[in-house]
């Protein structure tokens, strides 16, 4: 069948949607400056070493059994660390958590997606949507943003009307641009989705990822402030970026418990180990210690974004992307390939993702930022 590629001594029957197919993921190379994956550049502290270390070594004493299949106790300390951070507070049971966002993505498709359903998100964005779009079988499209990478609301309700996804994922602050989602935007999906009736009167699920959110400019809401009047709303975030626990791999999301119900059903069992549950639950002991990171990378991000805006390239300013996040989206160049490779060869690693001729540099240390001023004046020939 067409499902087996061919020309192969061994043909598997692999699904043909996968057939030409490669795995997702940034080059990891070894470089001094490491600026391509939104990465926290600041490694947990002594003092957050040290309580992993205590209660890792608590966990591995009952390593033998399971672990809590349900996670109850990390998702009452989210749920803590939530109402601290956004003033809304959750029941546990509105709390889910997996291991990363990705994971947390993948089980809302699994639960909302599947043959026959459509996702929408609006584009760019994160590539890694489409992804788990085709490997739940569900439906990809992307609608559109604007040239500042704005949602236009009037347009993304009448392609909401269009598609009639089961599934809608906006990004905010969105990967890779930066851009966070205006109240008024989110308001006008939400009015959206309540017009369809996907089926038994069921409407679309519309999930905000959070990603980035502790990221987010003074007076920038979240929307989990609207959980409590939208059923059907989910907010996802993860410990990956403000808390600087990428390599934990912890994602998790707030909803209503009826949404958090339908996502507990397709998890696998025993998803979450022991050893990550304590990590996480050791590092929100600490959370007001890592929140207070974050104040200084925002600060971080405004005066990259600033200097970029002051920079002219080939006669005329760069474009620099509003961002809410601990990354900046900067363009544009003829030969961006030729900028990223420059820059490696400085020791500074970034990211060629976006529209044509941007590239993404995350937020790294003040010493960081420094070697990646310098490199691109240098590599990009700029001048103020
Ligand atoms: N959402 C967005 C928008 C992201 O950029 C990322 C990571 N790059 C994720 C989700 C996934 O993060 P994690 O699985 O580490 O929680």
């Amino acid at each position: 069948t067409d499902s087996v590629p061919s020309g192969q001594e061994h043909p598997l029957p692999l699904r043909p949607e996968l057939a030409d197919e490669v795995p997702y993921g940034a080059p990891q190379l070894d470089v001094p400056v490491l600026l391509n994956v939104n990465e926290n550049p600041y490694p947990p502290s002594d003092a957050v070493v040290a309580t992993i270390t205590r209660r890792v070594a608590e966990a591995s004493r009952g390593l033998n059994r399971y672990p809590d299949r349900e996670a109850l106790g990390l998702r009452a300390d989210l749920a803590e660390y939530l109402a601290v951070e956004s003033g809304v507070r959750l029941a546990p049971e509105q709390v889910w958590a997996a291991n990363g966002s990705n994971e947390i993505m993948v089980q809302v498709l699994q639960a909302f997606g599947g043959p026959g359903r459509t996702a929408l998100s609006f584009a760019p964005t994160y590539s890694m949507y489409p992804e788990y779009a085709r490997d739940t079988s569900t439906a990809w499209v992307a609608g559109r943003r604007e040239d500042d990478f704005a949602i236009d609301p009037v347009e993304a309700a009448a392609t909401i009307a269009e598609v009639r996804p089961s599934v809608v994922l906006l990004a905010s602050p969105n990967n890779p641009t930066g851009t966070a989602l205006p109240p008024e935007t989110l308001d006008a999906v939400l009015a959206a989705v309540d017009t369809i009736d996907l089926g038994g009167g069921a409407r679309p699920v519309v999930v905000v990822d959070e990603a980035y959110g502790e990221f987010r400019r003074v007076g920038v809401p979240s929307a989990l402030e609207l959980l409590d009047r939208h059923p059907n709303l989910a907010v996802s975030r993860t410990m990956s970026k403000a808390f600087g626990l990428a390599g934990a791999r912890l994602g998790y999301l707030a909803a209503s418990t009826a949404l958090v119900d339908a996502l507990r059903v397709v998890r696998l069992p025993y998803h979450l180990s022991a050893v990550t549950q304590a990590t996480a639950r050791a590092a929100l002991e600490h959370s007001d210690e890592l929140m207070a990171q974050v104040g200084s990378l925002r600060a971080e991000r405004d005066a990259t974004a600033a200097w970029l805006r002051a920079q002219r390239h080939e006669g005329r300013a760069l474009d620099v992307a509003e961002s809410d996040a601990n990354f900046v989206l900067f363009g544009t160049f003829a030969d961006r390939h030729a900028v990223w490779q420059g820059l490696l060869d400085c020791g500074v690693l970034v990211r060629e993702v976006g529209p044509d001729g941007w590239m993404r540099v995350s937020i790294g240390t003040p010493q960081e930022m420094q070697a990646f001023r310098t490199a691109l004046t240098e590599v990009a020939d700029l001048d103020e």
